[in-house]
């Protein structure tokens, strides 16, 4: 076998296809791809109507058991799967998030797949691509100048000084902008008052651009954008500060999603970025609607494990598009399953310690507890799960044996993939799995209701998603429940901000914990993406960089070229 280069060499060597090619391979008409480049296109929204009466495609998500802070390759084998419908004979399209440019320059780590299951061109991908993070940053923080400037002439919503919901964001790691301090240097200068930063992900206008179906959802969700409360408990929302239309305006663009390729030039769906904890971690409805027709199989990813990721997916992204998976993919891999023993642990950016890479299938099957209990996660809402082994150079055979007992055990469809080291031709049988999955009559359905109550959708996904005993809520939280119902958001969905290293809401808890209970902090809206969002411990927002940002080791060359970016 190759050995592996580094992520950007292999990158390199990629036989990048124009980008008016691979729109011809998605079904779209002739010249309607605005490109940006030779190898990055938009795609204008009127193709979701010019799409639709080509056929369907088979709609497959792809999750994973509770991920180490290593991540165990959902994206590579998002993109590794595209790749190996090819092998099989099927047309694929693969539909991601747009990564953050706060990881890129922060922790090293591929953020577009890895090895030969890569989007490329990388450099593209990783850094600004068409500028949509640009201008959400620029929208949110439009409607944070206008906020401030409404409390400046006289406040007329009669908005509480202290109930300012709205923060500004930024797409750089910058801890120093978590609390800060605005309007200071007299009157002239504004109200000072407490606020801070948040990284762009974290925006909700990044949330609204994932989740509204048109420009006029766009819009409307823009509008709905809660601001702040009066001291009464009223809500003000953007429509009332008069901001959007302009925030509107400022992502015309940013809403047409992005066409790339694979390393074996599948085409592939870049648009929006919302964070997997305190919003959904899911690409855009737009690119799934446009997708959706363009061949045989749409592949997208859910951020983090299949308790948060592919739940968001399934209660709010499913919930807003009306679009029903065919199947679900597991990642699955021996790494991730050794830590859920409790036995081992593993820092972000350090190697694995030795005591991890001993043949160990025992430790494996202890972890695999995890695996069940994400694998149920899945049937929970009646979608196919394949089982996807993540083979690392590390493996023994002896532990992916394991793995496939466990997943036949719990009766889901199980393969080896090697994609990252060998291309689409590593998950060709993964494909064909998923394949007969997705033939299977799929019973989807969502975990609740739209009216049911929010505490009883929190303490839902909390007992059959987590396996917790039953949820704690502060008294704080319970008062936002009450005043949210009242105000008339308790239609909505809500999304668990927990600890994406656990199934419980402990980091420290591996494999699938009972007994114990989940402490509801605090509650808050995002009204116009549509959920309310529970904080169950601390959330960071806004990342900090490390003692050696990767950002020191990226450079140009005397030929122009990026060092040093994976
Ligand atoms: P996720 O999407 O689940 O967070 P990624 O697909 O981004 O995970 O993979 C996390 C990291 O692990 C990336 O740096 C990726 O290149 C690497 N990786 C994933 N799968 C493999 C593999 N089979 N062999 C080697 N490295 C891998
Ligand atoms: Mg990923």
């Amino acid at each position: 076998s190759r050995p592996l280069a580094s992520d950007l060499e292999i990158a390199r060597q990629a036989q990048l296809k124009p980008i008016a090619e691979i729109a011809e391979r998605l079904g779209l008409p002739p010249g309607i791809i605005e490109p940006y480049g030779h190898h990055v296109g938009k795609i204008p929204l009127e193709a979701i109507k010019g799409q639709a009466s080509r056929p369907k495609a088979k709609y497959i998500v792809v999750s994973a058991i509770t991920p180490t802070p290593l991540g165990e390759g959902k994206t590579t084998t998002s993109v590794g799967l595209a790749q190996g419908f090819h092998h099989i004979g099927k047309t694929a399209t693969v539909a991601l998030r747009q990564p953050s440019m706060g990881p890129t320059f922060g922790i090293k780590g591929g953020a577009a797949g890895g090895g030969w299951s890569q989007v490329v061109p990388m450099e593209r991908i990783n850094l600004h691509l068409t500028g949509d993070i640009h201008a959400v940053t620029a929208a949110h923080n439009l409607l944070s100048a206008m906020v401030d400037n409404h409390l400046y002439h006289g406040n007329a919503s009669g908005m509480d000084l202290n109930q300012v919901a709205w923060r500004r964001v930024v797409d750089i790691n910058d801890r120093g902008l978590r609390h800060i301090v605005t309007g200071l240097g007299g009157k002239a200068n504004g109200l000072p008052r407490e606020t801070g930063f948040d990284i762009t992900a974290a925006s909700e206008v990044m949330a609204v651009l994932a989740l509204a179906d048109s420009l006029e959802d766009l819009r409307r969700r823009l509008g709905q954008i809660v601001v702040g409360w009066t001291p009464s408990g009223e809500a003000v929302t953007a429509e009332d500060i008069g901001c959007a239309g302009a925030m509107a305006v400022m992502l015309k663009e940013a809403m047409k999603p992005n066409l790339m390729q694979t390393i074996e030039n599948t085409p592939v769906l870049i648009h929006a970025g919302p964070f997997g904890n305190i919003a959904h971690g899911n690409s855009s409805i737009v690119a799934d609607q446009i997708g959706i027709h363009g061949s045989d199989y749409l592949v997208t990813e859910a951020g983090f494990g299949a308790d948060m990721g592919a739940e968001r997916f399934f209660n709010i992204k499913c919930r807003a598009s009306g679009m029903q998976p065919d199947a679900a993919v597991l990642v699955a891999t021996v790494r991730g399953l050794k830590v859920h023993s409790g036995q081992h642990r593993v820092v972000a950016g350090k190697p694995l310690p030795d005591s991890m890479l001993t043949e160990n299938p025992d430790d494996v099957r202890i972890g695999a507890s995890n695996l069940r209990k994400q694998i149920e996660n899945l049937r929970l809402h009646g979608v196919p799960v394949v089982v996807a082994i993540n083979a690392f150079p590390t493996d023994y055979d002896s532990e992916h044996a394991v793995i496939a007992e466990v997943a036949r055990e719990m009766g889901a469809r199980v393969e080896i993939c090697t994609h990252v080291k060998d291309g689409g031709a590593g998950a060709a049988v993964l494909a064909q799995a998923v394949v007969e999955a997705a033939e299977e009559p799929s019973h989807f359905e969502m975990l609740y209701p739209s009216e049911m109550a929010l505490t009883d959708k929190i303490e839902t996904i909390a007992q059959r998603v987590y396996g917790a005993d039953g949820v704690d809520c502060s008294a704080v939280a319970k008062r936002q429940l009450a005043h949210f119902t009242a105000q008339g958001f308790g239609h909505l969905p809500v999304c668990v901000a927990k600890t994406h290293l656990s199934l419980s809401s402990d980091a420290s808890l591996s494999g699938a914990p009972t007994g114990w209970r989940m402490p509801v902090r605090e509650v808050r809206l995002s009204a116009g993406a549509g959920f309310a969002y529970a904080l169950c411990g601390d959330i960071r927002t806004m990342p900090g960089l490390g003692a050696n940002p990767a950002a020191a080791a990226i450079d140009i060359n005397e030929m122009g070229e990026i060092e040093g970016l994976f």
